[in-house]
């Protein structure tokens, strides 16, 4: 956009100078419409220094230049080609939520029980994405309303060690669903994972089993849950606490599944066409009930919700 705007006012500039001197010596052969207005030139410049000067981000499709307050405005879908560009946790929680009460799990914090290295020890690669996040762990989980609605809400930080799921992220899970049912509240889940942490091994592993216990709590107790997959959803999230949703939505074009497209290719040995994986492929496979575009997605949220736990006074 910065570019195209720039071209725009090379060429008025342009046209402008070429333009002054009839200005100068003689406007007699002009209409009055053609004629140069005086000062727009500085005009166009002061407005051009300042989309120049705003923090923009890059569209990772279309490659245009957006500036970030326009994308927060737009939820951080790109104006130009639509497409969604990922969110950190606490900006979609608070995005999706009119209201905070509070927030669950901090008081859970991650060991290093294997003493595992692979480049980088575990507890420096965890002091790193804290620094670079400024968040504590992988899943952020906050209570509140949505509307008329009380709810609780987790969403998964993709930029802290790629959004796996460690023990923290397990205890952090469960104590959002104990929370639900303890309160007769929905729960709702925002998933954007690479799936289970590998340097905490089997204690990773079993955090699929812990949170599978805890949905089905929730289940027994007739909590409405609903998972919103976002892209990506990989590995052992995919495989526990994301497809065990009473409703499953997903934002368009996301990629979901277990193992990743390579694997599988190298597996069956055989080339798979792009829409494979993608929200759009499994919605026509029964995987996903409803693909969403984020400007709908807490309308269409509420609406279910809504409908779940038999609140009447639908507003929107
Ligand atoms: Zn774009």
């Amino acid at each position: 956009m910065a570019n195209n705007m720039t071209d725009t006012i090379k060429k008025l500039e342009t046209q402008s100078d070429d333009a002054s001197p009839a200005t100068d010596n003689s406007q007699a052969g002009q209409s009055w419409f053609n004629r140069p207005v005086p000062g727009i030139k500085q005009q166009l410049t002061a407005t051009l220094t300042a989309v120049e000067t705003e923090p923009s981000t890059e569209c990772t499709n279309c490659h245009s230049m957006i500036t970030n307050t326009a994308l927060i405005f737009n939820c951080y879908v790109c104006p130009h080609c639509d497409h969604h560009l990922p969110m950190t946790a606490r900006e979609r929680l608070q995005w999706f939520l009119d209201q905070v009460d509070g927030e669950l799990g901090q008081e859970f914090s991650a060991k290093d029980p294997l003493g595992f290295i692979d480049s980088k020890p575990y507890p420096q690669r965890m002091t790193e994405a804290k620094t670079k996040t400024g968040e504590t762990e992988a899943l952020i989980v906050l209570h509140g309303k949505l509307r008329n609605l009380d709810v609780v809400a987790c969403a998964f930080d993709f930029r802290f060690m790629g959004g796996s799921m460690g023990s923290v992220v397990g205890d952090r899970f469960v104590q959002a669903a104990e929370k639900a049912l303890k309160d007769k509240k929905p729960l709702v889940c925002f998933a954007a994972s690479g799936g289970a942490r590998m340097q905490e091994g089997l204690l990773s592993l079993m955090q699929m089993a812990r949170t599978a216990a805890a949905v089905e709590r929730l289940r027994i107790a007739g909590i409405p849950y609903i998972v919103v997959l976002t892209n990506p959803v990989y590995g052992g999230v995919t495989a526990s606490l994301a497809m065990l949703g009473d409703v499953h939505l997903a934002e368009p074009k996301a990629m979901i599944g277990f193992a990743g497209k390579r694997v599988i290719e190298q597996t069956v040995r055989e080339t798979l066409e792009e829409p494979f994986q993608r929200a759009e492929f499994l919605l026509e496979h029964g995987v996903v009930d409803e693909v969403v575009h984020r400007h709908q997605m807490i309308d269409t949220i509420y609406r279910l919700l809504a409908k779940l736990t038999h609140t009447d006074n639908v507003d929107a």
